[in-house]
């Protein structure tokens, strides 16, 4: 009998794990496989581990990992990949924002047809602040923009895998991970399954404003380099903007002869000069920060407990 591991991060998730096992084990008998779930308990500060543990000696297919800290919930997926044993690995949340409903379905259309991958994206971003959705569809327009890696709108990390795309997913062991993105760039053949906005089960959302702003910076860095060329192509700009100035000013002080004037002009000159210097030095600045973290090849998670 084949084997599917369910990978799901949870962090600070003791109102919603109860319920989201309830819910897959009512739907388990509709896929025709030997379900294993793998939980990552990402340095709860609440009881979640303890659940964990009580699932764990209820049932043999339940297996967890604990880590020492809050890694993030990229490196718990990551995790959760490396610990899945099975033929296929799906990736949901714990809130059951991605519906367990959906699980016989993606099962069949691995099976019967040609995908490797079946993913989810949202439709509607109903129940999310208004300001949050907005910067949200901002996020994706800058970055299908510059990038070649294409990072669908409303994507959710609600994918059920083959083995082999598993493998290739982890074969990346990059330190900053932006899953959306490596899902996207191994390839393989993806089916997209499209749901209206689902909201938590229980709980709270685990990100702030400032966390996804982060994460979408991150994003952008690990994704594209265009900015770097941007700020090159502004550098080329502006000299050929100064190289004009230059010729412009010869001719007027040949011309008119030089009169000190221009105080104003110059200090707005050197202000935006200086401004943008800094800015193409900043963006610069962001993707050594990131080779700085690569090159150090930290771990990208430290398990402290695993069942
Ligand atoms: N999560 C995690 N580590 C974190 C933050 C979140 O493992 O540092 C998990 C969380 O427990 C949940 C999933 O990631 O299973 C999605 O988090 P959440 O529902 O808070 O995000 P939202 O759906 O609001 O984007
Ligand atoms: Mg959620």
């Amino acid at each position: 009998m084949e084997k599917l591991s369910i990978v799901v991060p949870c962090y600070n998730e003791e109102a919603t794990i109860p319920i989201f096992y309830r819910t897959v084990e009512k739907i388990r008998n509709q896929i025709n496989a030997e379900v294993e779930y793998c939980f990552i308990d990402d340095g709860s500060k609440d009881k979640t581990l303890s659940i964990l543990r009580d699932l764990n000696k209820k049932s043999d297919a339940v297996h967890y990992i604990s880590f020492s800290r809050n890694f993030g919930k990229e490196a718990a997926l990551y995790a959760g990949l490396k610990m899945a044993k099975g033929d296929y690995v799906v990736t949901m949340d714990v809130d059951l924002q991605d519906p367990p409903a959906l699980l016989p379905k993606m099962w069949n259309i691995l099976h019967e047809s040609d995908y490797d991958c079946v993913a989810t994206r949202r439709i509607t971003r109903r129940g999310d602040p208004p300001i949050r959705s907005f910067c949200a569809r901002l996020f994706y327009k800058i970055i299908n923009r510059l990038s070649d890696t294409e990072i669908v709108d409303g994507a959710r990390d609600y994918r059920m895998m083959t083995r082999q795309m598993v493998n290739a997913v982890i074969q990346d062991g990059e330190y900053n991970r932006f899953s959306k993105g490596i899902f996207s760039w191994v390839g393989f053949h993806t089916k997209w399954l499209a749901y209206e906005n689902v909201e938590r089960s229980a709980g709270e959302t685990k990100w702030s404003f400032w966390k996804l702003f982060k994460y979408s910076i991150e994003g952008i860095l690990a994704y594209t380099t265009v900015p770097l060329y941007l700020s090159s192509v502004m550098g080329i700009l502006m000299c050929g903007v100064s190289f004009i100035a230059l010729v412009f000013i010869v001719i007027r002080a040949l011309l008119y002869g030089d009169p000190a004037a221009g105080w104003p002009s110059l200090v707005c000159i050197i202000t935006l000069l200086g401004g943008l210097i800094l800015l193409a030095l900043g963006i610069m600045g962001l993707y050594i920060a990131k080779i700085y973290l690569e090159t150090k090849k930290r771990q990208i998670f430290i398990v402290r407990e695993e069942r």
